[in-house]
């Protein structure tokens, strides 16, 4: 299928790849069966990918074992060569990376090169930290025995991903697991697969040996089944919602396989009286409507102190007013469409069951006039604890402000979810900081800022937010097993 629109113009077209990639090959289902992806600001066609049968993705597995076999007794340095190669060609081809990108996900061209910029900075972190995979040695017990502790591959890693950050969730799977010598087979959402088979051609010509990373695409229920049951997979790494999460952790349990999550976020943003409203309010403005607010770390309940709600709220309503929306591509650009029918369709009964229950519509509210799945950014006033706006995560340009009195009842109330991803709060009280930064229960606090995360910080939840840490030395312990060897006889 060709592309139809215009605004792809890739400098290498060779970059939107139209095939799986299993042991080093591209190719088609056997079957012959494929899905077109349609861009969601537009719905013209952005290409097609193969719908692979279950024996396909065994092959895969099986690609990725014998791969493992040479990967895995490269040094570190050898690897770390090859991922920095890797690295840099991500940033040689960064214009058609982000073009792929908004084609297939919507998002402002801008964040779309700042995420392929997120992309390069955790493989070529990784390609370093995998140095860093240290043992121990241990005192022993008598004179006769010295006690070891070294540190191992996990194996072969099954790995999901979702559409919303669909490059930088790819490498920042796949380059811890390169970098601690594990192989993947990476199923990328249905939605956006071209950035991952992009990453993955990239990785090719960087050197990246056959079979090490491998990229299926087609049913995630069949897909996700084979890498969650096949025993030769040894760990699967999960992003995505907190109901499939649960779904392919039980899944798991079968094979034992270690497990690492990291599923939905309902993120409180609190404001309290002593902070500087200005800067609260840009900080939210990133939290809040990066990515339409489809992204896990989104402000979803925002608590202003009662003493400052309505001067934060028309400073707010003054800027959301302004984001423009529209193309991806179109300059200026701020606010895409949401990815979908289904979750315009969310964000709009969240609405609607708040006004019924006396909430107000600040700014924005409805479908946007350009049509398709492109929402108004909204402000909703007087919004209370029992709203659904206040209770689900709503992954679209919504915020809901809540009024609260104390700091005791505004952290309550902040941890009131089983959701325990991330947590933001501004103020200037210094022990306001400590306080709040370690009452939140949340696996990411940010204070006196909007956007957290980087490739050297370990980012992951609480709760129902799952577990494990993807980035900084943590993210590279999720794909390393410890092994202790006792040599006696001396
Ligand atoms: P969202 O609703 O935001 O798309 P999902 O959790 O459904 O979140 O999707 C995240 C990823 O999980 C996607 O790659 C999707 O294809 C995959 N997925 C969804 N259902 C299953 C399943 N039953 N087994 C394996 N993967 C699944």
């Amino acid at each position: 299928m060709k592309f139809r629109d215009d605004s792809l113009r890739l400098n290498d077209p060779d970059l939107l790849r139209q095939k799986g990639f299993i042991g080093g090959v591209w190719c088609d289902a056997a079957s012959g069966d494929s899905m077109a992806i349609l861009s969601p600001a537009d719905a013209t066609p952005v290409g097609c990918v193969p719908m692979f049968a279950t024996g396909e993705i065994r092959e895969a597995v099986r690609a990725a074992q014998e791969a493992s076999r040479g990967w895995r007794t490269l040094t570190p340095r050898q690897r770390g060569a090859v991922m920095r190669r890797w690295a840099e060609l991500i940033l040689v081809n960064i214009d058609d990376l982000a073009s792929i990108l908004t084609a297939e996900q919507g998002k402002p061209l801008a964040e779309a090169r700042a995420e392929v910029t997120g992309s390069a900075g955790f493989v070529d972190w990784f390609a370093e930290e995998g140095r860093r995979a240290y043992g121990e040695v241990i005192p022993p017990p008598d004179g006769t025995r010295r006690t070891i502790v070294v540190r191992e591959p996990i194996g072969v890693v099954g790995a999901i991903t979702p559409w919303n950050f669909p490059s930088s969730m790819v490498a920042r799977k796949c380059a811890p697991a390169l970098a601690a010598g594990c192989t993947i087979i990476l199923k990328p959402a249905p939605q956006t697969p071209f950035s991952a088979l992009a990453l993955a051609a990239i990785a090719e010509r960087a050197g990246v040996p056959a079979g090490v990373i491998n990229i299926v695409t087609g049913d995630a229920a069949r897909i996700g089944g084979e890498l969650t049951c096949n025993p030769a997979v040894r760990k699967l790494s999960f992003t995505g919602s907190t109901a499939v999460g649960k779904l392919l952790m039980a899944q798991c349990a079968n094979t034992v396989k270690r497990v690492s999550l990291e599923l939905g976020g309902h993120a409180p943003f609190i404001v309290f009286a002593d902070a500087d409203l200005d800067m609260a309010v840009q900080g939210l403005i990133a939290a809040k409507f990066r990515n339409a607010g489809q992204t896990c770390v989104a402000a979803n309940r925002i608590y202003l102190h009662e003493s400052i709600y309505n001067a934060f709220a028309s400073k707010l309503v003054c800027l959301v007013g302004a984001l423009k929306v529209g193309h991806g591509t179109s300059p200026g650009v701020q606010i895409g469409p949401l990815i979908s029918e289904a979750a315009l369709r969310k964000v709009e009964l969240q609405i609607a069951e708040a006004i019924e229950g006396g909430a107000r519509v600040l700014c924005g509210g409805k479908r946007h006039q350009l049509g398709g799945t492109f929402f108004e950014p909204t402000v909703l006033g007087e919004v209370n604890d029992g709203m659904l706006a206040a209770r689900e995560e709503t992954f679209g340009p919504v915020a809901p402000l809540l009024r609260f009195r104390e700091e005791a009842e505004v952290l309550q109330r902040a941890n009131d979810t089983p959701y325990g991803l991330t947590g933001y709060f501004y103020t200037s009280d210094h022990g306001r900081v400590w306080r709040a930064a370690e009452g939140l229960e949340t696996g990411i606090v940010g204070v006196n800022v909007g956007v957290t995360a980087f490739e050297a910080a370990p980012f992951g939840g609480v709760k129902e937010s799952g577990f494990g840490r993807e980035g900084a030395r943590q993210g590279l312990d999720e794909y390393l097993t410890t092994k202790y060897v006792c040599v006696g006889g001396l």
